[in-house]
């Protein structure tokens, strides 16, 4: 397989203030919606982010075609000769989800130094490493930032969420649907260059940001049946503690959780292909009027949960995991919502996104000291990566 071309480009090479207004001028995104990011705004503002990062963080870009990826990587304080958790981010594998690579964005912030909460950043960089994709669906979202707020695939109508090398067969395989698998695993140069990037990194902790309800999921996404067997307990009791903090909303296996099948996940494949020990995928907004069912489903969950974590349950208790729709699920169960894309997948005040934003890149620094110590302890035990 040809590989990405590898282009490090130059981290101070911002866009004069002139084009960067008349770019804003003619995106309908901040025409309607002026504190979101278009994707140039957001590669910008990373760029200078990684410049005055202390010395911490690299961006090089990858390209394909038309397609181009920018990753970003920090290297946290390294005084200790534990196993370093590497911890990668993939955010806007759905185009219209545009909250995710915002908060990829005010973590980059955290992290940088620009933004609240130094105590979190500088436990999280002394055990662990971060790569972070902010914008995996390029060519889609600028789409999207033009007012078509409904676009969730790849401008190929593949969902990128669907096409990678995991029970990819069971996946949609009529062109046109919404979740659209693709021709062949892995066909489309966004997923081959987010696959090669993750590779390349080998993480040992992995989250995938969506939007459209809320929920914290673990594998399987695949099928309702299964969920995960190695880490099990300790992805859980993660996903339990996070949860209670940052979402009060339904956690555990997605495909579970969702009550649907949706094979070709990244965090599916991360976790069997990479044998990453934590391997998320968490769905960060749902409109307001939600907020309440998604919460008592929460409460189910923590009585499950602590029954599972206390040894009290068989996999039958885990079965009874039932369905709320997920943008997971794909469109088919959102219908009747997609009046209003933007408001059914992102906060559409900006009370809301600011609010969404520092919670969420709050909850990922959490996640990675979280995770942590676990890592540095599966490195030396027979459970641990192999
Ligand atoms: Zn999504």
């Amino acid at each position: 397989m040809a590989r990405a071309a590898l282009l490090y480009l130059p981290l101070c090479g911002l866009m004069s203030e002139a084009v960067n207004l008349r770019r804003a001028q003619s995106s309908q995104l901040l025409t309607d919606f002026p504190f979101y990011h278009t994707s140039e705004q957001i590669q910008s503002e990373a760029r200078e982010l990684v410049s005055g990062c202390a010395g911490r963080a690299t961006v090089k870009t990858v390209r394909k075609g038309e397609v181009s990826i920018d990753e970003i990587r920090i290297s946290g304080s390294k005084n200790s000769n534990l196993e370093r958790n590497r911890v990668a981010f993939l955010f806007g594998e759905h185009s219209r989800e545009l909250i995710s690579p915002e908060t990829g964005l005010m973590l980059l912030k955290m992290i940088c130094g620009q933004a609240s909460h130094p105590d979190l950043v500088e436990k999280a960089l002394e055990t662990s490493d971060f790569q972070l994709i902010l914008n995996a669906n390029p060519v889609s979202r600028v789409q999207v930032e033009q007012g078509n707020y409904c676009l969730r695939d790849n401008p190929r109508g593949v969902d990128l969420n669907r096409n990678w090398d995991e029970k990819w067969e069971f996946g949609d395989e009529a062109l046109g649907g919404d979740q659209y698998r693709g021709e062949t695993p892995f066909s489309e140069a966004e997923t081959q260059m987010v696959r090669d990037l993750l590779t390349d990194f080998k993480p040992t902790t992995f989250l995938s940001v969506h939007s459209g309800t809320l929920g914290l999921y673990m594998p399987w996404a695949y099928d309702a049946i299964h969920m995960a067997h190695r880490n099990r307990d300790l992805m859980l009791a993660v996903l339990k503690d996070l949860d209670a903090d940052h979402c009060q909303c339904p956690f555990g296996a997605a495909g579970k959780e969702v009550g649907y099948n949706c094979p070709g996940t990244s965090f599916d494949w991360v976790f069997d292909h990479l044998k990453a020990p934590f391997s998320f995928a968490w769905e960060i907004y749902a409109r307001p009027a939600e907020y309440e069912g998604l919460k008592s489903r929460w409460q189910e969950k923590l009585k499950e949960a602590n029954s599972v974590l206390q040894g009290q349950a068989s996999m039958s208790l885990l079965e009874l995991y039932a369905g709320h729709f997920s943008d997971f699920a794909g469109q088919s169960q959102l219908d009747a919502e997609l009046q209003d894309c933007f408001g059914t997948f992102n906060p559409s005040t900006e009370a809301e996104y600011n609010e969404s934003v520092r919670n969420w890149a709050k909850s990922y620094l959490k996640l990675a000291v979280l995770t942590a110590p676990h890592v540095a302890l599966l490195s030396n035990s027979t459970a641990g990566r192999k």
